[in-house]
């Protein structure tokens, strides 16, 4: 539960800056817009990924340990950032990678990035990664490729909990909503328990289904011992699903872009950031109600 060695520090803005946007969108309903700028706290590490991944290398120094394994798909920004930190903090890295036919193909621009960090990429089929929680498929692993300290898929687990648990507390705008988007739900699960008495946050999936609300609750029973009863999950906004996307999607990114000069990505941010401007103008929140929006990545 303490963290004993001391997480390293990133090499970017921490705190994150907090930027006012005008938006008429949120402006002519009396509502104010921040952007929290977690993209900027470290540019191999960006946003809820060192949030996550701060106390897990702090855990992984103290236990000894000299390498670091974990889970993703060909495309996972916690894999490039996970390669990244061990190259910076002196970790070897083992990325287990969703989808054996991989091997066989070149790199994409994401394993190639983990790949020049040093981190050693083993494919597995779809059957054997759906394993990936399992103690027995773990010991597995560590027999064939030793010892290793592992890190669960997206980086979800109660040490990146707490990471995330320490943004509100550099929050020093008046706000009563907080937004992120979610993918395993740990970033929400962190930033939900760090909030003063009645905020709420807002998570936007950004895959489809309805395994989050259960996962992130599970996330803070295994941190905290309870579940806090201040967020929720929007399941209106995945565009399709994973890495999918649609018209409005691609559209609305690109206005915002325009609108103020800061660039979303499709996969996460832009369609938080939809969906909350869809909330917006269907008139959930109430007039003068500040919202912080996390830009994650
Ligand atoms: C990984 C990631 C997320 C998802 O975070 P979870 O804690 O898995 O929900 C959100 N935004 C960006 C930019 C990410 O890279």
């Amino acid at each position: 539960m303490d963290h004993p060695v001391a997480a390293p520090a990133p090499r970017g803005l921490l705190p994150s800056p907090l930027q006012e946007l005008q938006d008429d969108r949120f402006t002519a309903r009396g509502l104010r817009l921040w952007l929290k700028r977690d993209d900027l706290i470290d540019p191999e590490l960006p946003g809820n990924k060192w949030r996550k991944l701060k106390y897990n290398l702090a855990d992984a120094r103290a236990a000894g340990h000299r390498t670091l394994l974990t889970f993703g798909g060909a495309y996972s920004n916690h894999i490039r950032a996970t390669a990244a930190a061990g190259a910076r903090y002196g970790f070897a890295t083992i990325g287990v990678i969703r989808g054996d036919e991989l091997a066989d193909r070149p790199l994409n621009d994401s394993l190639r990035f983990a790949a020049d960090r040093g981190m050693r990429l083993v494919f597995v089929d779809r059957t054997a990664y759906r394993r990936r929680a399992e103690p027995e498929y773990l010991a597995g692993l560590a027999e064939e490729l030793g010892e290793f300290f592992a890190i669960p898929e997206g980086g979800s687990n109660p040490a990146a909990v707490r990471g995330c648990a320490e943004l509100p507390a550099e929050i020093d705008v008046p706000y009563a909503a907080i937004a992120v988007a979610c993918g395993t739900g740990g970033t929400l699960a962190g930033l939900a328990a760090g909030l003063p008495e009645g905020r709420e946050a807002l998570g936007f999936a950004v895959l489809k289904g309805d395994f989050l609300t259960a996962d992130v609750a599970e996330l803070q029973r295994r941190t905290y011992g309870a579940a806090t009863g201040n967020w929720r999950v929007e399941t209106g906004f995945h565009c399709g699903g994973y890495a999918r996307s649609t018209p409005e999607l691609h559209e609305f990114t690109a206005d915002f872009e325009a609108r103020h000069g800061i660039a979303v990505d499709e996969v996460y941010v832009g369609k938080m950031l939809y969906g909350l401007t869809e909330l917006a103008g269907q008139g959930a929140f109430a007039p003068g109600t500040g919202i912080v929006a996390v830009k994650t990545g």
